[in-house]
């Protein structure tokens, strides 16, 4: 079962900005407020994410960490949320298979904290710790028991950019949290809890935002809120396309091209805007488990889509040229 966990682990654990991924999820998950985010050696010696959030109590830790509970699965009504989650309910223990873990946490309210330690998947037994009410996870030494895998990591420097794009990504879509992001003990990222302009201005640049179109169309149960470059703004590259479906940043090449022919139809030059454009439609028509990583989708009619996301660039578009 260890073997049968360490290789699921590495297809959900594909670098340190997976299991990154994983940990800011669960502390948005928990309702956090205030997260922090610590690197060492692009995330391969260490990553710790701390949190405010609700906290885990002593005897649901090591629960936490089991492969097979997830807080999510409830019941057998939730059947279809286990097929389109995918993953859901395995990441911690993905983790925790491939890496030393420790997980200390103190629930909302409570005296006192107590921490789980996982070495190469083996629980170790839960024991009092010191933690502010909220959660900690730290994993160190990611892949240390499967070197064939830790073969195929970059270099420090690669993956600490997997890294910060994924905290970039994440921490775009919830201004409502304040963020930190230390790399080897240096602020790379402080961020507070702002508006989404602020937010986007932070990380995008305040030539982007300043210069950016304000986007916000609502039709038939499809809303797109955001910015997205005007004509003016001259920086714009593949580097600055930020696009969410329900919260979720994701690659999608339906809406990359309607916002890329958008521009075409009003401004006559071919080039890739910059955006950071927020998408929403009913859950149910998006598959979001088409890639174990869950950075692809697929819209049940891409082509109602495609219309509506160039409709709605293109009027904010026009707006200008008129
Ligand atoms: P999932 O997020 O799909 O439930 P995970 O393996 O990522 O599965 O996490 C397992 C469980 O551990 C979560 O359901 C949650 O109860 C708990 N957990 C993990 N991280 C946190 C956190 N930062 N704060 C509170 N609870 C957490
Ligand atoms: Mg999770």
């Amino acid at each position: 079962d260890h073997l049968v966990n360490q290789i699921a682990a590495g297809e959900v654990v594909e670098r340190p900005a997976s299991a990154l991924k994983e940990m800011l999820e669960n502390s948005l998950d928990a309702g956090a407020d205030k997260i922090t985010v610590d690197l060492a050696q692009g995330g391969i010696k260490l990553i710790r994410v701390s949190d405010n959030g609700s906290g885990i109590e002593a005897e649901q830790l090591p629960l936490a960490l089991d492969r097979h509970a997830t807080s999510k699965i409830g019941s057998l009504d939730d059947l279809e949320s286990v097929a389109t989650l995918g993953f859901r309910g395995e990441g911690l223990a993905s983790v925790a298979s491939v890496s030393r873990l420790t997980l200390t946490s103190r629930p909302q309210g409570a005296d006192h904290a107590h921490q789980i330690i996982a070495i190469d998947g083996t629980l170790h037994p839960v024991e009092p710790a010191a933690h502010p009410e909220g959660t900690s996870v730290e994993v160190v030494d990611l892949y240390f028991n499967t070197p064939a895998r830790r073969k195929f990591l970059k270099s420090e420097n690669t993956e600490y950019a997997h890294c910060a794009a994924t905290f970039e990504r994440i921490a775009l879509a919830h201004p409502q949290v304040e963020f930190t992001l230390r790399h080897n003990g240096k602020v790379v990222w402080r961020l507070p809890q702002q508006n989404l302009a602020d937010r986007v201005s932070a990380l995008l640049g305040k030539d982007f935002v300043d210069a950016a179109l304000q986007v916000e169309t609502v039709a038939a149960g499809l809303t797109l809120t955001g910015f997205i470059a005007s004509p003016t703004y001259s920086k714009a590259s593949r580097d600055a396309q930020y696009f969410y479906v329900n919260g979720r940043f994701v690659r999608d090449k339906t809406a990359q091209h309607a916002l890329r022919q958008a521009y075409r139809d009003v401004l006559h030059h071919d080039r890739h805007p910059a955006y950071a454009l927020f998408f929403t439609l009913d859950p149910a028509n998006v598959d979001v488990n088409v890639h174990p990583t869950k950075i692809e989708v697929r819209f049940r009619e891409s082509q109602a889509v495609h219309q509506f996301l160039f409709h709605s660039v293109q009027r904010a578009l026009a707006s200008t040229t008129a």
